[in-house]
């Protein structure tokens, strides 16, 4: 979080935070609240961040826009071939996409949970670790097995939870959490995700917390 690449999405939480501030005042004053419709079971509404004109971190011909979309893929494919789960992408191509359009199209899907994946930058290449991020009550438990697993399984330092206001997380109405697996502009993950199947295991670990939660 505490990083240039970040900012934008904190200056879009705030606003978020405005107007859902104006949406509870306006149900106290007796408008009914809106019913949320049951989720469709073992469903995951993937939302690779970034896109289009939004890169994101970078490290020299590393974008993460482009790697959170090729985990996101290879998350996406490993769920559908369990069999077991209906998988939702909010993008699967290079575009850009603001925070509603992913948030209304996870909600619209009636998605069990939501998962946005994105990749930590920071000015220091020494800096690596996995974090995820959660907003409501009920994103907690997603967001503790999501960073628990990504950890474990990349053999990174664990740096837990922190709540975040972004507009994905307070918007969605299902749990929700943003994995920030490791940091793009970390120089040992540049060397592992060119002579290892880094991306391939941090995907293998998604699914596996995800399995772990909606078991
Ligand atoms: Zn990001």
């Amino acid at each position: 979080m505490k990083n240039k690449i970040l900012l934008p999405t904190m200056l879009f939480s705030v606003f978020s935070v405005l107007v859902l501030s104006e949406g509870f005042t306006a149900y106290a004053k007796g408008k009914p609240s809106p019913v949320v419709p049951t989720p469709i079971p073992n469903s995951i509404c993937i939302d690779p961040g970034h896109g289009g004109s939004e890169p994101g971190a970078i490290n020299g011909d590393l974008i993460e826009k482009n790697v959170n979309l090729e985990v996101a893929k290879m998350l996406r494919d490993k769920l559908l071939d369990s069999g077991s789960y209906t998988v939702f992408m909010t993008r699967d191509t290079d575009v850009y996409l603001t925070n509603a359009d992913r948030y209304n199209f996870c909600n619209l899907m009636n998605a069990e949970i939501l998962i946005s994946i994105h990749h930590n930058g920071s000015e220091d290449p020494g800096i690596n670790y996995s974090t995820a991020f959660y907003m409501k009550r009920s994103d907690v438990a997603l967001a503790q097995e999501v960073v628990n697993t990504v950890s474990s399984t990349l053999g990174l330092t664990n740096k837990g939870i922190s709540r975040f206001a972004s507009g994905v997380l307070l918007k969605s109405v299902m749990p929700a959490t943003i994995s920030e697996g490791f940091f793009l502009t970390s120089s040992a993950e540049y060397e592992n995700i060119a002579n290892s199947d880094r991306l391939e295991q941090e995907a293998d670990a998604l699914f596996v917390a995800i399995t772990n939660y909606l078991k």
